[in-house]
């Protein structure tokens, strides 16, 4: 995944943009970049890898090295950027989140056509924001180019763009996946991920762009180069996973939409007789929580936090390089309240299950810690597909999902014509693989949130919302 925060007035927007972009720390531990723009020095840059030490730390010169009127910033899981590109547009900075399907086809098109020659990342894989630089100098404007190189990619493809000129100019993805906010105060405009990160700064919200939309920003306003032009299509993930609490996307607040799912969950959990006795309701954190807290308001189960992560010392960005160490590190994490383990008996919500590493490390240490049984929850229905469509961390191919490994186990390849059956709990092969899981995860019982009650949850229509994961469906 990645964040941006982007800022335009008729005076230094760096700190702005600094604290805007260290807002967006929950969506990418990779790497981040500002790029400044200014009368005097033009277009500046700095990149930091921060996969070991925060964006704040990383970049606490930064108001020695640039100065800017216009500036953009990133936190990402990908490409070092923004990348600096010299085109026949003129010299510009670039920002691309999503991810490209047909990269390849891309590649040999490009380089077969004009016999142009694409740098690599230093892994050697080729540099994807290279790549849709090199698609949108083939048009004679920005937003012609834009607007070619969305369409010519196969996936979801945000750009963000400052010009040599002081503006910026950015683009929603065709289906609108990401949300793109535009805020504005009284000497300023500022493009963001997150609305709350210019809430802090002073921005009120001008509006969200339209799926495909695309808009320049200078200290004159906001300017649409290219009209919204896709169907919205809008990532269910934002609000059950990976949007931090306090933000909204299409008028919809993260925090409320996880205690109303929560709720219905309870609701489900009490019509089809699958409430259980427990002494707690416990959300895993971070993200779990608040579905939790929405399942024990509903169920009049107290509310407990029963482990409690250490954050001070481990933030999220810290990221070591070997699966060995990042057990460890999860494991260390986890510091449990014993008065609070101790032959209960708990009902955990977890925001989803994707391969159910994460869970079962997490019902073992509980059990460790002395728990009688251990409930669970995901607040979101099982998952079916890998997604396609975004470069969502814990995405994975469809193999490596927990439910596909269960239904192979249970039927074989002719079991991948039934999920939605399996993905049913009201049906024979939706309850076995949920007793499977249980046996696997040494879980006294599990249930899903339906595909009906997180769209309830959400509250928009679910036509705009992407399903995908759950559904298969585009
Ligand atoms: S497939 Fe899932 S994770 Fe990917 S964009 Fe759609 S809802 Fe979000």
């Amino acid at each position: 995944m990645g964040g941006f925060f982007g800022a335009v007035a008729g005076h230094s927007v760096l700190s702005d943009v600094f604290f805007g972009t260290d807002y967006h720390s929950h969506l990418g531990t990779k790497s981040a970049g500002i790029a400044a723009y200014d009368a005097q020095k033009g277009l500046q840059r700095q990149i930091h890898n921060i996969d070991n030490a925060p964006f704040r730390t990383k970049f606490a010169d930064v108001f020695h090295e640039l100065d800017g009127t216009a500036v953009i910033g990133t936190i990402n899981d990908t490409d070092p950027q923004p990348l600096l590109i010299r085109s026949r547009l003129g010299r510009y900075a670039l920002v691309f989140l999503g991810v490209i399907n047909n990269k390849e086809e891309l590649i040999s098109e490009y380089i077969g056509g004009l016999s142009a020659q694409l740098g690599t990342m230093s892994g050697g894989d080729q540099n994807t924001t290279e790549l849709v630089a090199a698609y949108i100098n083939q048009k004679d404007t920005f937003a012609d180019g834009i607007r070619y190189a969305q369409e010519r990619i196969d996936g979801t493809a945000f750009i963000l763009i400052l010009t040599e000129q002081g503006t910026i100019i950015t683009a929603r993805d065709k289906a609108g996946r990401l949300p793109v906010h535009v805020g504005q105060k009284e000497d300023g405009y500022c493009v963001s991920f997150e609305d709350f990160a210019y809430e802090k700064l002073g921005y009120t919200t001008l509006r969200e762009l339209q799926p495909g939309e695309v808009v320049e920003l200078s200290t004159d306003g906001l300017k649409v180069l290219k009209p919204g032009c896709g169907r919205m299509r809008v990532c269910s993930f934002l609000w059950s996973y990976y949007g931090f609490p306090t933000a909204a996307y299409q008028g919809v607040n993260v925090e409320c939409m996880r205690c109303r799912n929560g709720e219905i969950l309870a609701e489900n959990d009490a019509a089809n007789g699958n409430l259980p006795q427990v002494d707690c309701v416990a959300g895993v954190p971070d993200s779990g929580t608040p579905h939790a807290i929405g399942y024990a308001n509903r169920s009049h189960i107290p509310f407990a936090r029963p482990f409690v992560k250490y954050t001070p010392t481990w933030p999220r960005s810290f990221m070591p390089p070997t699966q060995i160490e990042r057990n460890r590190i999860a494991k260390m994490k986890q510091i449990p309240v014993h008065d609070l383990i101790k032959d209960k008996t708990l009902l955990f919500v977890d925001d989803s299950i994707v391969r159910g590493t994460q869970i079962r490390e997490t019902v073992e240490f509980l059990y460790e810690s002395g728990a009688k049984q251990v409930h669970m929850r995901s607040a979101c229905p099982p998952i079916m597909y890998g997604c396609k469509y975004l470069n969502f961390t814990r995405s994975t191919g469809d193999q490596e999902l927990i439910t596909r490994a269960v239904i192979l186990e249970l039927e074989g390849e002719d079991g991948l014509q039934h999920l939605d059956e399996y993905s049913d709990g009201a049906t024979p092969r939706g309850r076995r693989l949920r007793q499977r899981i249980c046996e696997k995860l040494h879980l006294a019982s599990l249930e899903f949130q339906t595909l009906e009650g997180l769209q309830k949850a959400i509250g928009l229509d679910p036509e705009l919302l992407c399903t995908y994961c759950w559904t298969g469906k585009e």
